[in-house]
């Protein structure tokens, strides 16, 4: 303790300054509210520890770097420090250390750490420590000098709500949803020009994996400008974009006009496509061709909760999914032959569901499992399918909409119609992780983090 010298500011001084900055972060923050409904917005609908704790630390970076560190002391090889406006956080040496922010360790131009592991000591330790207005100031054991600035340490600061706002910036927290979902509804035109229905849509799908695009253009491929505006299409072994048609010598069920159990695309891939998109070109006139649409989440949610040895078994047995066959068309690849093996339900280190992936078309034949164990499984996932059908929707696409699913959440099926209809579905896709990357860039441009 002794090796370190505390340069304190004036409270008084710490104390106009912490209400000035309130005043004004409360008028951004509910400028931002006003201006548009998807900043700061539906916080009632999420967690409320969850929203409460991302707020109350959004708050907090927005404030100007003024308010500085204040006091800092050693605490079990962390630092603990006091911000200006009162907050506190525990930075441990080895992570300061190894995320200094100077150039030798940093590249400001890659946004990369330069630093290397191996030139880490897991021991090191501050032989001096000062605070000031901008920030913090540790000299290592290592020989090293480190400066790190106040909103970086902030933001990093290892409490519930740093840890809770940088959670959603990965990924939104879900809301689930039953047979009596209304689907939000998007114009396609205003979706391609104005950036606030596009971050609208973006947090939609993340939220509710589920919306409806209205007067889309015909095109060959699905969305393909919606999606060229958010990143690229994602291709797979049927190409860009797949003709749902009758087609004679069909290379999948889905190309047929048989009715198609409520399923999840290409689970035979090992990285599923993160988004569908559906797009109706042309429907069929009388009964048939209905979407069914049910949200995989709410369902595993359900099992988790009535019956949670099938959900055990569901989330812990692989099950192998496969896809074996040759082009009908030019731009599908001329022959493939993908096997991946995954659970139905993937939980996440947190016991999350992450993944649904059912399908009856693709589901292998191939069990990697005692006899024994195959009834059991099978009684599990049939419960699970009635629980995914039980709270489904039904409803017909006409021409010109476009509907949009989570393809690793939501299912989709639909129900037969005539052999010789002239119905035409086309589907293509787009990748989570360029979708996330698009409504983090909005945010970050309109300033609306959570
Ligand atoms: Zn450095």
């Amino acid at each position: 303790m002794s090796a370190i010298r505390l340069i304190r500011v004036l409270f008084y001084g710490a104390a106009t300054q912490r209400g000035a900055t309130k005043t004004q972060v409360r008028r951004v923050w509910s400028g931002c509210s006003s201006r548009s409904s998807l900043c700061g917005q539906e916080g009632a609908q999420r967690g409320l520890s969850l929203t409460a704790a991302a707020s109350q630390f959004e708050l907090s970076l927005t404030k100007p770097p003024v308010s500085g560190v204040v006091s800092s002391k050693l605490w079990n090889d962390m630092l603990e420090v006091k911000f200006g406006d009162g907050t506190e956080g525990r930075l441990p040496f080895v992570w300061l250390r190894d995320n200094c922010q100077c150039s030798q360790c940093f590249s400001v131009e890659g946004l990369g750490r330069k630093f290397l592991i191996d030139d880490l000591d897991v021991e090191v330790q501050p032989t001096k420590v000062e605070e000031s207005m901008q920030g913090l100031t540790v000299k290592w054991s290592d020989g090293h000098q480190s400066e790190y600035s106040t909103n970086w340490l902030q933001n990093r600061a290892f409490t519930p709500s740093s840890r809770a706002l940088h959670r959603e910036k990965y990924a939104l927290r879900k809301e689930q949803w039953g047979a009596e979902h209304r689907i939000k509804d998007f114009d396609y035109n205003t979706l391609m020009s104005n950036e606030r229905v596009l971050l609208d849509w973006l947090l939609t799908m993340e939220r509710k994996g589920s919306a409806m695009v209205r007067n889309v253009p015909q095109k060959d491929v699905a969305g393909q400008e919606l999606i060229e505006h958010i990143a690229f299409v994602k291709q797979c072994h049927y190409g860009p974009h797949s003709p749902v048609i009758n087609r004679p010598n069909s290379n999948n069920v889905a190309f047929t006009n048989a009715k198609l159990g409520l399923h999840n695309d290409l689970p035979a891939y090992e990285h599923m496509p993160g988004i569908i998109f559906i797009q109706c070109l042309a429907q069929h006139p009388g009964a048939g061709g209905e979407s069914i649409v049910t949200d995989g989440l709410f369902a595993a949610e359900e099992l988790r909760r009535k019956r949670p040895e099938d959900f055990k078994i569901l989330s812990s047995t692989d099950m192998y999914f496969w896809d074996k066959g040759h082009a009908n068309y030019s731009w599908e690849m001329p022959e493939f032959y993908k096997i991946a093996k995954f659970p139905v339900i993937k939980v996440n280190g947190n016991n999350e569901v992450v993944q649904i992936a059912v399908s009856n078309t693709t589901r292998d034949s191939h069990m990697d499992l005692p006899p024994q164990e195959v009834k059991k499984y099978y009684a599990a996932y049939k419960r699970f399918y009635i629980i995914l059908s039980a709270n489904a929707m039904t409803f017909k696409m006409e021409q010109g909409d476009m509907m949009t699913l989570d393809n690793v959440r939501c299912l989709h099926g639909r129900e037969s119609y005539d052999a010789d209809s002239q119905r035409h579905i086309e589907t293509s896709y787009l990748d989570w992780d360029e979708a996330r990357c698009r409504r983090r860039r909005l945010q970050e441009k309109f300033g609306c983090f959570i």
